[in-house]
């Protein structure tokens, strides 16, 4: 479980996260979303301590983060970026052996957790494996950034805007693929995406953030149903899709709930 108590950030004069308080369940995706600038990214870096809060604490299973060793948080909680932050100059089998590395794996260990990736996400790892990141396309790409966060099975995953630079096709795959992985796994998922879809689609709950401020919390129907604020039915609203968003939303329901709307699916 993830407790997030009033945490604050600022730069200077500037509060780019104001006072956020929340609770992110274990094995369920969150979705942080919001217009560009509203604090996403700095709530998300805050987790894994990549940021310093300027007031509150975050929790991580009962533990604050700040009294947890750096290899500690590496090694439990798995972070992928946009533009996937790949290393340029090392092979994909590299770049995904990074964490292992890092915390001193042994090289059978290493091996095969990376070739169980590989195969996981469709990139046969002899091929593959060499290769360096500009020789991919961008989708193969993305899923070497996620499965190098994923390699020293981490409990928690931090996304940011992970499938952004994908085109529609091959970010819906990205997408089932994240949630099936998730399912297996039982990883928690914390995802910051600035579009709504992708947040009905994905989140168990949807964190919306304003001007540094968590303006809603809850699951995806929820806020279909009865956004806390204009600011929440303008984003909403802006969807490209609206009433798929809400078919989307109750399919998902149902299939969770296994009712005969969902077996029907
Ligand atoms: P989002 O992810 O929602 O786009 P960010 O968390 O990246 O938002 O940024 C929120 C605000 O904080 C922005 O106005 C950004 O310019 C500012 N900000 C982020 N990092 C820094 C920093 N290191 N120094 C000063 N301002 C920053």
């Amino acid at each position: 479980m993830i407790e997030i108590e009033g945490i604050t950030k600022r730069y200077d004069a500037t509060t780019v996260v104001d006072d956020v308080s929340m609770v992110i369940e274990p094995r369920t995706v969150c979705v942080i979303v919001g217009t560009s600038g509203s604090g996403k990214t700095t709530l998300l870096r805050m987790i894994n301590r990549l940021v310093e809060p300027t007031a509150g604490v975050i929790k991580l299973d009962g533990n604050d983060n700040r009294s947890l060793p750096g290899y500690e948080l590496r090694r439990s909680i798995g972070y992928a970026i946009q533009g996937h932050g790949l290393f340029p100059h090392r092979t994909v089998a590299q770049n995904i052996a990074t964490v292992p590395v890092l915390l001193g794996w042994d090289k059978d260990r290493i091996k095969s957790r990376v070739e169980e990736l590989m195969t996981l996400y469709q990139l046969d790892p002899e091929a593959y494996g060499p290769r360096y990141p500009h020789e991919l396309s961008g989708g193969q790409q993305q899923r070497v950034g996620v499965a190098r966060a994923l390699a020293a099975e981490p409990n928690v995953l931090l996304m940011d805007e992970p499938f952004g630079a994908l085109d529609p096709i091959i970010r819906t795959k990205a997408q089932e693929d994240l949630l099936a992985i998730q399912k297996r796994f039982g990883t928690t998922i914390i995802l910051v995406t600035h579009d709504m879809e992708e947040a009905v689609h994905m989140g168990d709950k949807i964190a919306v953030m304003d001007s540094g401020k968590l303006v809603q919390y809850a699951k995806p129907e929820e806020i279909l149903a009865r956004p806390a604020s204009a600011f929440v039915e303008t984003l909403v609203g802006a969807s490209e899709k609206p009433f798929r968003l809400l078919s989307l939303g109750r399919v998902r329901d149902a299939v969770e709930k296994g009712t005969a709307e969902g077996e029907a699916i």
